[in-house]
């Protein structure tokens, strides 16, 4: 076994310039075989990384649909250059101008079995927090691959998404927190809070108490699962009425492409929305202000806005929970 299965991973990057890890050429590692992740990858085209540790490299696949949860629906998996194992732990930010540039967060990460590894087919049983079952990769046509699950779908892939969803609610305080570089400031512009599932290319609003919105108050979202890729989310935001017309104005995201998004940060939930670029005639993606809370209370103050939200970076989604993770300050308080 020789360090070369890392040469055209390393000739792809430049150690100096990016924060992923790059080791240098010498003997493997030796691992057990049993590693598995799935990255995130907020590239040029939103993508999964799939990973299997294998004789010293993490051998890689990216998912442009993620790992197919039924097992009527293959995915295209391109293969790619073997990854270093360290890579496993990798999250991060690859800047601009470089091999993959973008946002790579862990999506799933766990031990795996193999059943048969061959050539024409590797055949695996994952064991992940959010993945789990038995998966087939083969070769179609040089890099593409197919992923195949081979087990039944998971009993929450039947569920509607959102079912028993409701959204995570903030305290009322009088001024901004005083550690507020540890916040995330959003304008309250109003209107009725509501979740939207997004699933086989339909859309259905959830009220803040669980139940339906009224007709007059739904947006036309007709165009937002194109928006979406057609993958699966679901999102958290309020009805606004601009000029009469009710616009869905998103903050948050919940879920995405079969996996709750629930446990990962205020913060990496906000830049994977961003990165989705959600901006229609009927929906629009909110901003959000990192640390600096005074100008956007000031700004909310000047346009009329009701409040502004501050909400914990670091903080997991709790539905349905009121926490101090999020803040709701009032904008007559403004200077
Ligand atoms: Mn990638």
């Amino acid at each position: 076994m020789s360090a070369d299965k890392l040469d055209v991973y390393r000739s792809k990057r430049d150690a100096a310039r990016t924060p992923e890890p790059v080791p240098g050429p010498g003997p493997l590692p030796r691992g057990r075989d049993d590693t598995f992740v799935v990255q995130e990858h907020h590239a040029r085209r939103l993508h999964w990384d799939f990973r299997l540790e294998r004789d010293g490299v993490l051998v890689s696949w990216a998912i442009p649909k993620g790992l197919p949860l039924d097992p009527k629906t293959n995915h295209l998996a391109v293969h790619t250059e073997d990854h270093p194992l360290e890579y496993a732990g990798f999250e991060g930010e690859i800047s601009k101008g470089e091999y993959g540039a973008g946002l790579v967060l862990i999506w799933d990460r766990g031990t795996y079995e193999t059943e048969k590894w061959t050539e024409r087919e590797v055949k695996v049983v994952l064991h992940g927090s959010r993945t789990s079952g038995r998966y087939v990769l083969f070769p179609t046509n040089g890099k593409n691959w197919m992923i195949h699950r081979m087990d039944p779908p998971p009993p929450e892939a039947s569920r509607p998404l959102g079912e028993g969803l409701l959204p995570m609610l903030p305290e009322p305080r009088k001024r901004i927190p005083r550690d507020q570089r540890a916040y995330g400031f959003e304008f309250d512009l109003g209107g009725d809070r509501a979740l939207l599932a997004v699933q086989n290319g339909e859309t259905r609003l959830i009220a803040a108490d669980g139940g339906p919105v009224p007709a007059e108050k739904t947006p036309d979202l007709g165009g937002l699962p194109k928006a979406l890729l057609d993958l699966p989310a679901v999102l958290d935001g309020q009805i606004a009425d601009v000029s009469g017309t009710p616009v869905f104005m998103i903050y948050d995201l919940l879920h995405l492409d079969g996996g709750a998004l629930l446990d990962r940060s205020y913060e990496n939930r906000r830049r994977t929305l961003d990165y989705l670029k959600l901006n229609g005639d009927r929906w629009q993606t909110t901003p959000w202000f990192p640390a600096d809370g005074k100008p956007v209370l000031k700004v909310a103050h000047q346009r009329g806005f009701p409040a502004i939200f501050a909400k914990r970076l670091t903080s997991p989604y709790l539905p349905g929970m009121r926490s101090p993770y999020w803040l709701t300050i009032p904008t007559r308080t403004a200077p």
